[in-house]
């Protein structure tokens, strides 16, 4: 039996996963991919995500990094036509590359990583038992760190009332467009998506972006969106290299956080944390790091839970004052204010 078994490899799950090993426990990190593995992600790392990083899993190395590496901000364009510039320096990361070097480091510290796919949790006296395609493992607890449609929790937690997510679709162009590459830009205006819309630079890729709740509408969106790009940016787009189908939690005013049911813990998207426009990595960080964190505390299940919970709530106070925020400057999101 092991210690912890965290099941998925992003930040969240890496995060927990290295956090775990590092307090002498014995750790079972799984992913149903092989690494590296695609995430559909802008890859921006705000400047706490990159504290948290560098704090935990030492200097991020420039292989991860994509091009302008300093993302120097965000740029908020409203549907009023006002746009609000918001100047903090983060990094540009490829999430493929990113992830991987996370999960190498967690290796490092002990950590024993494996491919394989979750299916089901099952409680038992003194731990869990989670269910693998062709086997079972068996931990203390289990941190699950699977993403937005997490299947752990939908099994936990058959009647959670979370909402559908957000779907996103993002094309990589090659072309020219005249925004500041080094910013993240986004555009609230509700004819050119269901969420937001977005402009980013990776390397030579113009990347832009539309997150909907009707995904049969994501083209019809982008390409207002690209029309709009054109007319008001000199959008020139030469050729569309790559589509990208991601999906993010969908956050709303009710502010449904799940951080996890007896000996199974919650983290990152599969708890539904995520900031405004899409800025889901310094959650998913905070939340693998507390998670890991509580286990050490209390004697039963129950304190080990309530300890994660009570560290998380300054966490969940803070998103919570960011989507106000968003609420006070954007009239799509006000309904955040009441
Ligand atoms: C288009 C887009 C752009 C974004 N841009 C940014 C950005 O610029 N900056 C930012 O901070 N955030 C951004 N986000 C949000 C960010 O990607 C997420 O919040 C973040 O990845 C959450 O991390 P996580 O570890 O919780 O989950 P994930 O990164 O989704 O990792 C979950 C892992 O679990 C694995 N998994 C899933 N199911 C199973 C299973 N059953 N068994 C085993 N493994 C499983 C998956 O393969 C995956 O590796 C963006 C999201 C989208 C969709």
């Amino acid at each position: 039996m092991y210690d912890v078994l965290v099941i998925g490899a992003g930040p969240a799950g890496c995060m927990a996963a290295k956090k775990s090993a590092d307090a002498g426990y014995d750790v079972l990190l799984v992913d149903k991919m092989d690494l590296p593995r695609e995430k559909s992600c802008s890859g921006i790392l705000i400047q706490k995500s990159v504290q948290m990083v560098e704090a935990e899993f030492g200097k991020i190395p420039e292989t991860t990094f994509s091009h302008p590496q300093i993302n120097r901000g965000i740029v908020v364009n409203t549907e009023e036509g006002k746009t609000f510039r918001f100047e903090s320096e983060g990094y540009n990361v490829w999430r493929n590359l990113f992830d991987q070097h996370l999960a190498l480091k967690a290796e490092e510290a002990g950590v024993e990583l494996k491919t394989a796919r979750a299916i089901s949790s099952r409680e038992k006296d003194n731990g869990v038992t989670v269910k693998f395609k062709d086997r079972e493992e068996e931990a203390r607890v289990v941190i699950a760190c699977d993403g937005v449609r997490s299947t752990i929790k939908k099994n936990i937690l058959v009647a959670s009332n979370n909402t559908n997510p957000i779907i996103t679709y993002q094309t990589f162009c090659r072309g020219n467009v005249d925004l500041e590459v080094d910013f993240f830009h986004a555009f609230l205006n509700p004819e050119l998506s269901q969420y937001d819309a977005w402009f980013n630079v990776k390397d030579d890729y113009l990347i832009m972006g539309v997150g909907v709740q009707d995904p049969s509408l994501m083209k019809t969106y982008h390409s207002r969106f690209l029309s709009f790009l054109k007319t008001n940016h000199n959008a020139q787009i030469d050729s569309i290299v790559k589509e990208e189908v991601g999906i993010m939690p969908h956050i709303t005013p009710e502010f449904q956080v799940d951080l996890g049911k007896g000996r199974v813990f919650f983290a990152g998207d599969a708890a539904n944390l995520l900031n405004p426009l899409g800025e889901g990595i310094s959650s998913a960080l905070a939340s693998g790091y507390l998670a890991a964190h509580a286990i050490k505390s209390g004697d039963n299940p129950e304190d080990k839970l309530n300890t994660y919970k009570n560290s998380m709530e300054e966490n969940i106070a803070y998103m919570i004052r960011q989507w106000k925020f968003l609420g006070g400057i954007s009239t799509r999101f006000r309904c955040f204010l009441d």
